[in-house]
C-alpha cells in the first residue's frame, strides 16, 4: 500500500475513527456473572484466532488509515502467550499515541516487568468489588488479594494512569461504589464507573441498569466533585476529583447519556472480525480476506467498509434492548 493513502476512517457521521481495540482472544479467566454466557460457551479453536503477525498486519494498514490509538482487551489478554512481543511490536509503529491495555489484573503482577519493557504506560483493571467473597461470587475465582496485589505492582512500576473500572452491577455492588471511590483518595489511580449494558446472555440483564444519576447520587457523600478538564486523547469517561485526592473518579455513561456522537471507535475481535459498534452485531470480516491473500489495500477497503457501516446511534438509551449476541469476551468490551 502506499504511504499517503488518500483515504481515512472518516465514518458518514463525520467521526473520525483513530481508536482501534483489539481483543486477542476469546478466553478468560474469571467467569464474571455478568459477562460469562450462562451455557456452555461456544469457544473460538485456536486457529480461529488472529496470530500476532495477522494483527500486526492489520494494525499497520490502520494505522495508515488513521488509526492512532490502541487498546489490547479480550477475554482475558495476559491469557495469551508471550502478550509484550504484542505489545513491542504495536509499541515500536509510528503512528501509534497511544497504547493500552484491560486486564482483570489477575496475571498482571507476574507480566509487569515485561509489558512495561514493551512499552506500556498505562493499563485499566477491571475491579468491581473490594470484598473477597463477593469477588469470589461475581466472578467464580477467588483472587481479590492477587488484583489489588497487581493494581499495587502497577503503581510501583510508574504506571500512569492505571485506571480502575468498576461496572456499576444493580443489586450487587451499589453498596461499595463510595469504598471503591475512596480508592482515589490516597493512590493516584482513576476509577470509573460504568453503567452495565445488557449484552450478550448476561445473569443480570433483567435487571434496570444503575445509571450515572443514580451512581453519582450514592457517592453524594463524598461532597462536591470537581471536574478535570478533558485530554485530547480521552474517551467517553466523564472526570472528576473528590477535592484534594490523589486520583479521579470517571462515569462512562454507556447507556444514560449518548457518547456516539464522540464514538471514534472500531473493535477487531478475536475471530478477525472489524466491529463498528460495539451494541450492534454487524462486522466486516478481515481474517477470512487476510487468510486467502488479500492485498493492503483489499484489507484497507474492509476498514474503510466498517467505517460506513458504523451506526450513528445505539438504540440502549432508549431503554430498548440491545440486539446483541456476541458476549464481551469475543469483542473486547
Ligand atoms: N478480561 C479483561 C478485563 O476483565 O478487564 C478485558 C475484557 S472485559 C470484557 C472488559 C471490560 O468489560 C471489563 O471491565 C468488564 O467488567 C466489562 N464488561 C463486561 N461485560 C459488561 C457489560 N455487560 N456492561 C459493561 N461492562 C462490561
Amino acid at each position: 500500500m502506499h504511504r499517503n493513502v488518500p483515504h481515512t476512517l472518516i465514518d458518514p457521521c463525520n467521526r473520525r475513527l483513530n481508536y482501534l481495540r483489539i481483543s486477542v482472544t476469546d478466553r478468560c479467566n474469571l467467569h464474571c456473572a455478568y459477562c460469562t454466557p450462562l451455557e456452555e460457551d461456544r469457544r473460538l479453536e485456536h486457529a480461529e484466532i488472529l496470530r500476532y503477525e495477522e494483527i500486526l498486519r492489520l494494525v499497520r494498514i490502520g494505522v495508515r488509515l488513521g488509526i492512532e490509538k490502541i487498546r489490547i482487551t479480550g477475554g482475558e489478554p495476559l491469557l495469551r502467550r508471550d502478550l509484550p512481543t504484542l505489545l513491542a511490536a504495536i509499541h515500536r509503529l509510528p503512528g501509534i499515541r497511544d497504547l493500552s491495555l484491560t486486564t482483570n489484573g489477575l496475571l498482571l503482577e507476574e507480566h509487569l516487568e515485561r509489558l512495561v519493557a514493551a512499552g506500556l504506560r498505562r493499563v485499566n483493571v477491571s475491579l468491581d468489588t473490594l470484598q473477597r467473597e463477593r469477588y469470589r461470587r461475581i466472578t467464580g475465582v477467588d483472587a481479590l488479594e492477587r488484583v489489588l496485589a497487581a493494581i499495587e505492582a502497577a503503581l510501583a512500576a510508574g504506571l500512569h494512569p492505571v485506571k480502575i473500572n468498576v461496572v456499576a452491577l444493580p443489586g450487587v455492588n451499589e453498596d461499595e461504589l463510595l469504598d471503591l471511590a475512596r480508592l482515589s483518595l490516597t493512590r493516584p489511580l482513576h476509577v470509573r464507573f460504568i453503567e452495565f449494558m445488557p449484552i450478550g446472555r448476561s445473569r443480570l440483564s433483567a435487571r434496570p441498569p444503575l445509571l450515572v444519576p443514580e451512581i453519582r447520587r450514592l457517592l453524594a457523600p463524598l461532597g462536591e466533585l470537581s471536574p478535570v478538564p478533558r485530554d485530547e486523547m480521552d474517551g467517553p469517561a466523564q472526570r472528576w476529583r473528590i477535592p484534594g485526592a490523589a486520583g479521579e473518579i470517571g462515569f462512562i455513561p454507556a447507556i444514560s447519556h449518548h457518547f456516539c456522537r464522540r464514538c471514534n471507535r472500531l473493535r477487531l475481535t478475536a475471530a478477525g472480525s472489524l466491529r463498528p459498534c460495539l451494541l450492534s452485531d454487524r462486522e466486516e470480516d478481515l481474517k477470512g480476506p487476510l487468510r486467502a491473500g488479500a492485498s493492503d489495500e483489499a484489507l484497507a477497503a474492509i476498514f474503510l467498509a466498517a467505517a460506513r457501516h458504523k451506526p450513528s446511534d445505539h438504540a440502549l438509551a432508549a431503554g430498548e434492548p440491545a440486539h446483541v449476541c456476541c458476549q464481551m469476551q469475543s469483542i473486547g468490551g
